[in-house]
Order: C-alpha cells, then structure tokens, then sequence
C-alpha cells in the first residue's frame, strides 16, 4: 500500500470512530434533545483536535466526557399550606470533576428533566473552565413549579430538597448555586438546612446572602459579565457600546443586571421580556425604570404587562423582543427561545453582535444562521460566565474566611471576563476573524482534557 493510500485509510477510519462514538452517544440518550445539541455543539468544534491528538483519541476523552461521573435522582416530598402531600423529582448532575468540585446551579421549574439538567452540567464544565479557577461542572434542579406558592411552601419545598442534597454535596464536593426561579430567599432555605443538617458552616453553596457568607457582586455578576464581554467583543472589532441600540430578553437576575450595567455604560436598551410577552420602550429604558421592575418582579408572579400601565411602555402579548431593530441582541431568558425565524429576522434587521445571557437561548438552527451570517455570535459558556466566576471567587472567600469588597470583586469579574475573551480570541482567530463559538469550546476542551489525560482512566 501507497503511503498517501494509508494515510487516506488511517484517516478516514478515525473518522468513521468519531461518527460511531456520536452514534453511540445518541443511542445511550435517547429523548435527550437538549444534551444532544450541547454535545453535538461541542463536538462539530473539537472533533479536529479530539482526533488528531493521538492521547485524547485513545483515551477516548471526549466520549468520556459525554458521560457525566454521576446523576443523582430523588423523591423530594412535602407539604402545602392546606396539608396536601406533594410529590417532585429532585436531581444533582456532577457532570466532570477534572478541574475541581462540582460547580452549577440549581432549577425549580415544571420543564426541568434530566436531559435539560445534563445539558446544562454539560455545558457548565466548559464554561468554568474558561473561567480559568479551578471547578468542575455540575448542574441540579427539580420539576417543582414555585408559581403561586407561599412563602412556607418555599421553605418547606427547599428543606426537603436538602434533605437528600446534602448528602452529595460539600465544599470540596460538590458547590450548588441559584438559577431559575433559586434566588437568595431559596438559596437562604437550602443552606440553612445544609447547615443545620451536617452542623458545619462552609462554603457548600454560593449565592448566599451577604451577612452568611455570601459576596457582593454574587447578584449582579452574570448580567454585568455579559455587558463586559460584549465591550471586549466590540472593542476587539474597533467598535464600542456607548449609544448602541441593545434588544434584551427576560426580566430575571440576568436580564435586569445586564440592562442596569448596559444603560450605565451609555446603551439604549429597548426591550424586556417574560413569559406573558415583551415590554418595548422607543427611547430606551432608564436606570429608574430598572429599578421599578426590580420590585415589581419581587412581587410574586407579576408581568411585565402590570409595568407598562404606570409608565407608558408598549406591552405585546405575540412579539419576542427580536422583531425590533437593534445594534445587539441579549436574550437572557432561557434555553431555544431565539428560533430560526428570529435570527432570521435580526439579520435582516442588521443586528450587529448577539451574545447569549441565558444558557443555550438559541435553537440549533438559529445559532448556525447566525454563525453563517455577518452577526458577532458569543455562546453562553463564554458571554454568561460571570455569575460562575464570581461564585469561584465567593469560594475562595469562604475557604479564606474572608470577606471580598464590592469594588474589588467587580474589578476581577471584569478582568475574569477579558481573559476569556482573550481566549476565545487565541483559539478561535482565523483571518483576523474571531469565532467565538470554535474559541471558547477548544480553550475549555483544552484544558478539561489536559487534566483528564493527566488523571489516567477512570
Ligand atoms: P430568572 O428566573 O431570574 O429569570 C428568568 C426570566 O426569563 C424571567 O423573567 C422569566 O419570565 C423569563 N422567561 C422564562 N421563560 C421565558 C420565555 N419562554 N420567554 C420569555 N421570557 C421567559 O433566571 P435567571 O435570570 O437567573 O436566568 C436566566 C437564564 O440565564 C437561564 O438560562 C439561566 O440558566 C442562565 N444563567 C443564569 C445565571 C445566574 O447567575 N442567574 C448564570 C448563568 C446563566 P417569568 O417571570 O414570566 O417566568
């Protein structure tokens, strides 16, 4: 045989392995659309690196890496108001511990199932890789719906989620954060059972208010991360925020943040959303208006619409914030809620940057128009990072017994952000472009491998 007809052999037959592994991958998951498209995502970028690098293909590192080391599933039963029994499923996803303790939040909502909570582990052991301290990727929740429940029916359903939780968990373990509908009243619930339950006071779980350990910035650092990372974005490409029309989605923790710190930094932002429908404000909307919406959201379950008949916004029922003409788009709300149409849409509007927020906001057909198109795309593991950094950073104050000042901790979650930026540019610059979906997963790949290489097999 020809040396050119081996290598053409040799390489078609590692090709073929790869093909077979995502088979495979597919076949032990199936009904798990959300952690296919994650790992599918992952994949199309570091299949180069993950077949050429002879130690990573035999130590068949990135299958392994579609496996999580451990799923934990639970029966979470408690008490209504009425004394009415009810029954939730309960879940811990410790996705990969390479790098360190399991690091991710946790998500009360009827939609949570196992294929959303592995994708999000999935996905968040890359992103607290990027992040560049040391922390493995993990994720948790439960199908329980916080919706019209009082407040005792919080606390009661966050104790007995604990109850089980804990017992997996610990600041060397296994550290759980907020996320969906986990704001600091749930994260107060969970760690004062965590507390009272193992009668120890760590730093098993970040998020916490700040007179228990919690640190300043913890709040706001997922919405501010995405505003410095679309400056770095816009920098990298001779361009900056000051005056940009921005589009935002959600009226959450990271929507509010990132529309406070972007109007700070000069922007317009136009939009806001939930799930009743979008507010849209033409002259953009004031540091005020935030704050309005911040307490009218703390009231529970009330809509956007209720914001709009005391200040003269336009509220719709049937638009997404994406039908309106904008400079950059932010959806910070949750996963697959930008479709084809919209991505479609904003390029014909000729948005200029979109970064996500949330995690996963964009359908698998909407992220690879976008990535095709003119649009500067940055996936969450890399925009939304923020709010793991600076949990990252809560851990150190703990294990330091020590406690961090607003400023300081805002300067490093600036600084966290550019340097992932920077990687995002070293490994995904190609003719002075910088793909920032191929940067941020082989900067992750590549240092999560490196560890899992270095652990030898198991
Ligand atoms: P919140 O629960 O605080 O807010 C979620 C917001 O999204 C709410 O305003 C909710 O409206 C809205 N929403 C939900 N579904 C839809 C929908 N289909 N259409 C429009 N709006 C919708 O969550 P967070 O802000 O904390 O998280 C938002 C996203 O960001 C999630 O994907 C999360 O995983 C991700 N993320 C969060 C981090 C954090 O630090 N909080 C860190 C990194 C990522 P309503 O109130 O009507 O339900």
């Amino acid at each position: 045989m020809s040396k050119t007809t081996k290598s053409k052999t040799t390489k078609s037959k590692i090709a073929q392995e790869w093909e077979d592994m995502l088979a495979r991958v597919e076949c032990r998951n199936p009904n798990q659309p959300e952690f296919l498209t994650a790992v599918r995502e992952v994949a199309d970028v570091v299949e180069t690196k993950a077949c050429k690098d002879k130690a990573i293909r035999n130590q068949r590192i990135f299958e392994r890496l579609t496996e999580p080391d451990r799923v934990v599933s639970f029966r979470v039963c408690w008490e209504t108001d009425k004394g009415e029994i009810q029954i939730n499923r309960g879940w811990r996803v410790q996705h990969c511990g390479a790098i360190g303790p399991y690091k991710g939040g946790l998500r009360f909502h009827p939609s949570v199932n196992l294929s959303i909570l592995k994708f999000l582990a999935f996905e968040q052991t890359f992103k607290n890789a990027l992040t560049g301290l040391p922390m493995g990727g993990g994720k948790g929740g439960s199908d329980f719906d916080p919706s019209g429940r009082s407040d005792r029916e919080i606390m009661r359903f966050c104790q007995a989620f604990m109850t089980e939780l804990f017992r997996h968990i610990g600041p060397q373990t296994d550290v759980p954060a907020g996320d969906i509908n986990v704001g600091s009243r749930e994260i107060g619930y969970l760690y004062g059972k965590y507390k009272q339950l193992t009668n120890t006071f760590s730093g098993a779980m970040t998020g916490k208010g700040l007179s228990y350990g919690g640190a300043p910035v913890r709040v706001e650092a997922t919405g501010y991360g995405l505003i410095y990372f679309v400056r770095e974005m816009l920098d990298a490409h001779l361009d900056a925020i000051k005056d940009k029309t921005v589009l935002i989605s959600g009226s959450g923790n990271v929507a509010l943040h990132a529309a406070e710190r972007a109007i700070q930094l000069d922007a317009k932002v136009v939009t806001l959303s939930d799930s009743t429908g979008t507010l849209y404000f033409k002259d953009g909307l004031t540091e005020g208006h935030i704050k309005q919406i911040k307490k009218l959201k703390a009231k529970d379950g009330a809509s956007l619409e209720a914001f709009k008949d005391k200040q003269g916004g336009v509220f719709s029922k049937t638009k997404k914030p994406w039908s309106y003409k904008a400079d950059i788009a932010l959806p910070c709300a949750t996963q697959n809620e930008l479709e084809e149409a919209d991505a479609k849409q904003l390029i014909k509007n000729k948005v200029k940057l979109l970064a996500e927020g949330a995690n996963m906001p964009c359908t698998e057909k909407a992220q690879k128009l976008l990535r095709e198109s003119e649009v500067l795309y940055a996936p969450g593991k890399a925009s939304n990072a923020g709010g793991v950094a600076l949990s990252g950073l809560e851990m150190s104050q703990n294990a330091a017994f020590e406690k961090g000042d607003f400023d300081t901790l805002d300067e490093q979650l600036l600084s966290i952000m550019k340097s992932i930026h920077e990687k995002c540019k070293l490994f995904g610059s190609d003719d002075n472009q910088i793909d920032y979906v191929k940067g941020a997963n082989l900067a992750a790949f590549d240092k999560v491998s490196n560890a899992m290489l270095a652990f030898g097999v198991h």
